[in-house]
C-alpha cells in the first residue's frame, strides 16, 4: 500500500515536472484590427439575409481577432473575422503574405450584419454585393492583426474550460440535436497574475438582430468579447463552431436584469445575449484546468466537392461567385484542373483540417456543419420522407477525435454553406418530421454528397501516420 502511494506520488511529481517543462515551450500573442467598412463613403450591402439590405448606421464595430501560438519556432495563427464567410482563395491570399507560419487558419464568425464578403447579397440574386476595395482592406487588416499577435507572443501556460449552455441555443430544424458546449482556452500572463488572453469557441448564428435590421453590427459577438475583455482585462478571440441545422440565437428567450423578456430582433436582446454568452464563457474560464498545448500536429487536405446546387452554378455563371470551379469526375482527391466551360457537374476546391495542440484538438470545417454530424445523432433509421433513406451514416467529427479536449471551427478557411447529413437531405415530398414544406438548409448547400465526402476526409486525416 505504502509502496503504491509512493509510486503514485512519484508519478504525479514526474507529470508535474514534464508538464512544467512543456509549459515553458508555449508562447502566445494576441492581435486585433478594426474592419468596419465606411458606410458613409460607400454602399455596404449587409450579408446573411435578403438582398439589397443597405447599411444605414453602425450599431457596433467589426473586428478581426487573432491569436498566434508558438512552440519554439513553430507558429500557428488563428484569425476570426466579424463577417458572414470567407472563401478559400481569399484565405490563400492572406496565407501568402504570412510567411514563416506552420499553419494559418482564417475563419469568420458568420455575422449576419456585416458587409457581403461572398457575393450573394447585392441588389438582386445575380448582382454581387462584394466591394473589392473592402476585401483588399480586410486582407491587409487580417495580416496586420496576425503580425501584431506574433510580435507580442510571450511564454504562457494554458488552461481549458468548458460549459454547456443549451438554454442559449434554438434548434430550428429537427431532429433536435444541439452542439451546446462552449470551450474556452485561457492563457496565463508570464510569471504574474491575470490572463494574457482568452479564446472562446461557441456554436451559434450571430443573427440576433434579424432580417430587417439596417444597422452594421457584429451582432452578439462584439458584446461577448467586450464583456470578457472588461472582466479579465485581456484580449479575446471568438471562434464560431457548429452552426448548421440550425443553431441560432433567434427565438431564444432572453430577459434583461429585471427579468423582462427582451423583444426579438432588437439591439437590447442582441447585447444581452452577448453578455450571457460572456458570462458562460467566464464560468468556463474560472473553472479551467491547466492543459498542455504543445506539441503541434497540423493535418490538412485539399478536397474537391461536387456542386449540385443549381443556384450556386447560376451564381458562378453570373459572376456573383468569384471563385474557380473544376470538373468533377467522382474523385474528391483529384489534382486541380481548370474548368473550360461550366457544364455537367462542376466541383469546388476546399480544405479540411485537424490541428492538434497538445491535449486540445481542433476540427477545421469549411462551412456550416449540422450538429448531428459533429456530436452524433443522425436518425437511424432515416426519418420517413428523407430523399436518401439508405445513405450510410457519415462518421461524426467528434467521434474520431480522441484528444482530451475538442474544439471546432466552422467556416474555417472557407464557407461552403450547409453541410447536412445525406439521410436528412429533404427536397422532395413527402417531407421528414411531418412537414408540409421542404425544410430550410438544402438551398444553401453544395449538395447531398458534401457531408459524406467531407466527414470521411476528416476521419482519414486522423489516422495514424505511417
Ligand atoms: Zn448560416
Amino acid at each position: 500500500m505504502a509502496r503504491t502511494t509512493r509510486g503514485i506520488v512519484a508519478a504525479v511529481a514526474l507529470a508535474i515536472l514534464v508538464n512544467s517543462a512543456r509549459a515553458g515551450d508555449l508562447a502566445v500573442g494576441f492581435g486585433s484590427a478594426d474592419v468596419t467598412p465606411d458606410i458613409k463613403a460607400r454602399e455596404v450591402f449587409l450579408a446573411g439575409f435578403g438582398h439589397n439590405r443597405k447599411a444605414t448606421e453602425i450599431h457596433s464595430r467589426l473586428h478581426v481577432r487573432a491569436v498566434v501560438l508558438r512552440d519554439g519556432d513553430r507558429k500557428i495563427a488563428i484569425a476570426s473575422v466579424d463577417v458572414v464567410g470567407l472563401f478559400l482563395p481569399f484565405v490563400e491570399r492572406v496565407r501568402a503574405r504570412l510567411t514563416g507560419f506552420h499553419y494559418v487558419l482564417v475563419g469568420a464568425t458568420h455575422n449576419h450584419h456585416g458587409p457581403d464578403t461572398m457575393g450573394l447579397w447585392g441588389t438582386h440574386p445575380f448582382k454581387s454585393g462584394v466591394d473589392p476595395e473592402y476585401m483588399k482592406h480586410l486582407e491587409d487588416q487580417i495580416v496586420a492583426a496576425v503580425q501584431a499577435a506574433d510580435a507580442g507572443a510571450k511564454p504562457t501556460e494554458a488552461a481549458v474550460g468548458t460549459v454547456k449552455i443549451p438554454e442559449l441555443l434554438h434548434d430550428s430544424r429537427d431532429p433536435q440535436i444541439k452542439h451546446d458546449e462552449l470551450v474556452a482556452l485561457a492563457f496565463r500572463k508570464p510569471g504574474g497574475d491575470g490572463l494574457a488572453g482568452i479564446v472562446v469557441q461557441w456554436n451559434c448564428h450571430p443573427e440576433t438582430l434579424d432580417s430587417k435590421n439596417p444597422r452594421l453590427s457584429s451582432d452578439y459577438v462584439g458584446s461577448t468579447c467586450d464583456a470578457l475583455k472588461a472582466k479579465y482585462n485581456c484580449p479575446v478571440v471568438y471562434l464560431t463552431g457548429t452552426v448548421g441545422g440550425l443553431m441560432t440565437s433567434m427565438h431564444v428567450d432572453v430577459k434583461d436584469t429585471n427579468g423582462q423578456r427582451l423583444p426579438e430582433g432588437g439591439v437590447a436582446k442582441t447585447e444581452r445575449f452577448g453578455v450571457l454568452v460572456a458570462e458562460a464563457a467566464g464560468r468556463a474560464v474560472d473553472a479551467a484546468v491547466p492543459a498542455r498545448l504543445t506539441p503541434f500536429d497540423v493535418r490538412k487536405t485539399s478536397l474537391l466537392l461536387p456542386v449540385d446546387n443549381a443556384m450556386y452554378r447560376l451564381a458562378k455563371q453570373a459572376g456573383v461567385f468569384d471563385r474557380a470551379m473544376e470538373p468533377w469526375a467522382g474523385d474528391a482527391y483529384a489534382a486541380p484542373k481548370s474548368l473550360e466551360k461550366l457544364e455537367g457537374r462542376p466541383g469546388v476546391r476546399t480544405e479540411v483540417g485537424r490541428v492538434r495542440l497538445g491535449e486540445v484538438e481542433l476540427a477545421v470545417i469549411p462551412g456550416e456543419i449540422y450538429p448531428e454530424l459533429v456530436v452524433g445523432g443522425v436518425p437511424d433509421p432515416a426519418p420517413t420522407g428523407a430523399d436518401f433513406p439508405d445513405a450510410p451514416l457519415e462518421p461524426a467529427i467528434y467521434a474520431s477525435m480522441k484528444s482530451k479536449y475538442r474544439m471546432i471551427v466552422g467556416l474555417g478557411n472557407d464557407e461552403l454553406g450547409y453541410i447536412l447529413p445525406k439521410r436528412q437531405w429533404d427536397e422532395k415530398a413527402p417531407y421528414t418530421f411531418g412537414r408540409t414544406k421542404p425544410p430550410y438548409g438544402e438551398v444553401n448547400s453544395l449538395g447531398p454528397d458534401t457531408a459524406p465526402i467531407l466527414c470521411e476526409a476528416f476521419r482519414r486525416l486522423g489516422e495514424e501516420k505511417k
